[in-house]
């Protein structure tokens, strides 16, 4: 069962719903839990794992061997990124662009290129009582999440409960993400900017034909539009978390709302229980 947690915009309180949701289920069984939000990755504040393993990721990044090119220009035409521009008598490599799919080197008809590793960042390992906690950390200045996040979900066993936390919008890294998953929940707040969010992440799991709830947070700041369109577009409001100073002032300090509120760890259940009868 793999399940990820997404959300349109940053600060909706996906991560929140990630942690919550994995400390309600880990002592009753086994989970996973992914962070790939590569470029903040924040849950570890909160689960406070031990770390006891971390591995770098390389990027097969191309290199040209000059003396064999004969600047025929076919890497740069199988370059979906625009990642290689070949001249008249040089090619030049932009490494940012690069996402080391390999195919150059491989259609290369002079076997012209060669790769190198490029480090892009980090895979964490750590573990949590019943919950093995995995994140990825994209190095700084770095752009190529999609790779790194790739790298992380290799790691999945989904012979247990997976919980993945996703990065916040709806590009690529997203979509890296949320990619494979049986059930994905899409965190989202009663505000006009939380509903054009909540739109655009309907619309990207529509196209990706993953199963999807929704769960409003801080639930009486604004008004009823999101639930109004959710209740058109036949989407289930799997949870309702309404605005609480002591959560706010917990997050904070790096606490969870199980920890202070201990009752919420029963939503929490009820909450998987739900998501369970979404899965095709
Ligand atoms: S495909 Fe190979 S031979 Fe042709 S320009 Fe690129 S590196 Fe050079
Ligand atoms: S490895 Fe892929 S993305 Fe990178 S330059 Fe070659 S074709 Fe482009």
């Amino acid at each position: 069962m793999i399940l990820s947690i997404a959300s349109g915009k940053g600060g909706t309180g996906k991560t929140t719903v990630a942690v919550n949701l994995a400390l309600s289920l880990e002592d009753s069984q086994n989970i996973q839990f992914l962070d790939c939000d590569v470029e903040e990755p924040n849950a570890h504040f909160f689960l406070k794992p031990e770390i006891n393993e971390a591995n770098p990721v390389f990027l097969p990044i191309p290199e040209i061997l000059e003396d064999r090119c004969n600047y025929c220009g076919r890497c740069a035409e199988v370059c979906a990124y625009n990642a290689i521009a070949v001249l008249k008598e040089n090619v030049l490599v932009f490494p940012e662009l690069c996402h080391g799919c390999g195919g150059c080197s491989l259609l290369c008809p002079e076997q012209a290129i060669k790769e190198k590793g490029q480090r892009i960042g980090t895979i964490e390992f750590g573990v949590v009582n019943n919950l093995k906690f995995i994140q990825g950390r994209l190095d700084i200045g770095q752009a190529m999440s999609p790779p790194l996040i790739r790298e992380v979900k290799k790691h999945i066993h989904s012979d247990q409960a997976v919980i993945i936390d996703a990065p916040p919008g709806t590009s690529c890294p997203v979509i890296e993400s949320v990619k494979g998953s049986d059930v994905s929940l899409l965190v989202t707040e009663p505000t006009p900017f939380g509903l054009n969010d909540l739109r655009l992440s309907v619309d990207t799991l529509r196209e990706m034909k993953v199963p999807f709830g929704v769960i409003i947070n801080r639930s009486d700041i604004g008004d009823r539009k999101v639930e109004d369109y959710c209740q058109e577009e036949n989407i289930p409001v799997l949870m309702t978390i309404p605005t609480d100073r002591d959560i706010a002032v917990a997050y904070s300090r790096g606490k969870t709302i199980i920890e202070i509120k201990p009752e919420y760890k029963a939503k929490f259940r009820q909450l998987f229980d739900k998501i369970l009868t979404l899965k095709k």
